[in-house]
């Protein structure tokens, strides 16, 4: 994008947000608030958005999950038949359509995946099968700090479906191997600990959580690089404190707050069974089906990029892992948009992929000005076209940590 004809909404005011992590998202105008607990996302910060979800959906596509949509407003009747509407007491956002019938914002999609397939999985011939959508949820939750708690949010559930444990088993540990490959990949610092029974009544769950200042709860995490062992007040090993050994490799266990990114849950026939949900089976048989359902909350996934890749001049993704989700790979910093430093600027943009790069062209920002906002904005690296270029020919390549190097323009696109 040209930077004269795109609208940044980066901000040098401190913020009132309650967290650092909350004020640097509002700085670098990701996003602006629409009250308490409701966000929208700028046209940076929906960059930022689509480019976390496209990673996660190559990696539901990879382990062979199918996308659906399923519409967000349901009504009572499949909440009735899976006993879940009181169940989200005060958490559901429910009213009457105007012929008064009851109708709810869906927190959750287990029983609408029931719905979909009813009728058409029948035989154990028909499973096992997966499916997940990426869009919105309601929940009336107490809003908190910027990104972690929102009435809104966009989340990434998945849905299994099997015939025997077996393959739920197995499926189950092809999630958590697929969420483990995301946020390795995104350079997210993360522990998974399992979780006791939640409203979703499943038989076993595990929480994946990024390691943050402040969260959304306590964990204790294993401090050894390979290894995710990680508890809360609610897993089974709940007493376990920091300095205690790990469980599961001996290391040391460390203590402090997580943001929970991500939720596996082995269900089994919770709802199946009160919703009718069963296959034929080879015997000749009727059995409920088992399920398992999957999450990951994108926007608390932006929250927890920014906690771990950010410092007081903005956000900080890197050249790779976090940097995936940058707004922008790179951008263009010309010393003055003028004469010959315009042309090379303008050359590299086409070059580089003007989707992908951000051209500082406008001539009322300072160069100073230039470097800042590209700072806030977290864009890993800076082309810089300047004294260098007019003596030797070469642009100045500076990463996001401030390591420089010097390289002739023709080389630059496949740097970035
Ligand atoms: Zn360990």
């Amino acid at each position: 994008m040209r930077r004269s004809e795109t609208t940044l909404f980066t901000s040098r005011e401190p913020g009132k947000q309650e967290s650092e992590t909350a004020r640097r998202l509002f700085r670098a105008g990701l996003v602006r608030q629409f009250g308490s607990g409701l966000y929208g996302f700028t046209p940076t910060g929906e960059r930022v958005r689509q480019e976390v979800i496209d990673h996660v959906e190559t990696e539901m596509r990879r382990i062979g999950a199918r996308r659906v949509s399923l519409p967000q407003l349901n009504y009572r009747a499949i909440w009735e038949e899976s006993g879940r509407w009181e169940n989200f007491d005060g958490e559901m956002f429910t009213f009457e359509n105007r012929e008064g019938k009851l109708m709810c914002l869906a927190p959750s999609h287990e029983e609408g995946i029931v719905h979909l397939v009813e009728g058409t999985i029948r035989s154990y011939e028909d499973l096992p099968a997966t499916f997940y959508q990426i869009g919105a949820k309601h929940r009336d939750d107490h809003a908190r700090s910027g990104l972690l708690r929102t009435k809104e949010f966009t989340m990434k559930d998945a849905y299994s479906l099997h015939r025997t444990e077996k393959s739920l088993a197995e499926h189950y540990k092809r999630f958590r191997e697929a969420y483990v490959r995301i946020f390795d990949a995104l350079g997210i610092e993360f522990a998974i600990a399992e979780a006791e029974n939640t409203v979703m009544g499943e038989s076993r769950s595990e929480e994946f959580f990024a390691l943050a200042e402040a969260g959304t709860a306590d964990i204790r995490w294993c401090t050894e690089d390979d290894c995710r062992f990680g508890a809360t007040s609610e897993s089974p090993a709940s007493d376990l404190e920091a300095g205690d050994s790990c469980p599961e490799c001996g290391g040391t266990l460390g203590a402090g707050e997580g943001i929970e990114i991500g939720h596996i849950f082995e269900l089994g026939t919770r709802y199946s069974e009160p919703m009718g949900l069963a296959i034929d089976t080879a015997e000749g048989n009727r059995q409920d089906v088992l399920m398992a359902s999957y999450g990951i909350g994108i926007e608390r996934l932006i929250y927890a990029l920014v906690e771990q890749h950010s410092d007081e001049n903005g956000c900080r993704w890197s050249a790779d892992g976090s940097g995936v989700v940058a707004p922008y790979a790179a951008s263009i910093i010309p010393l003055e948009y003028d004469d010959e430093l315009a042309a090379v600027a303008d050359y590299l943009y086409e070059d580089c992929g003007p989707e992908r790069t951000l051209l500082f062209d406008d001539p009322d920002q300072s160069i100073g000005e230039r470097f800042a906002e590209s700072d806030l904005l977290g864009i890993p690296k800076k082309i810089i076209i300047g004294n260098e270029f007019r003596e030797s020919g070469e642009v100045e390549l500076e990463t996001r940590d401030g390591e420089t190097e010097y390289v002739t323009v023709d080389s630059v696109p496949e740097r970035i």
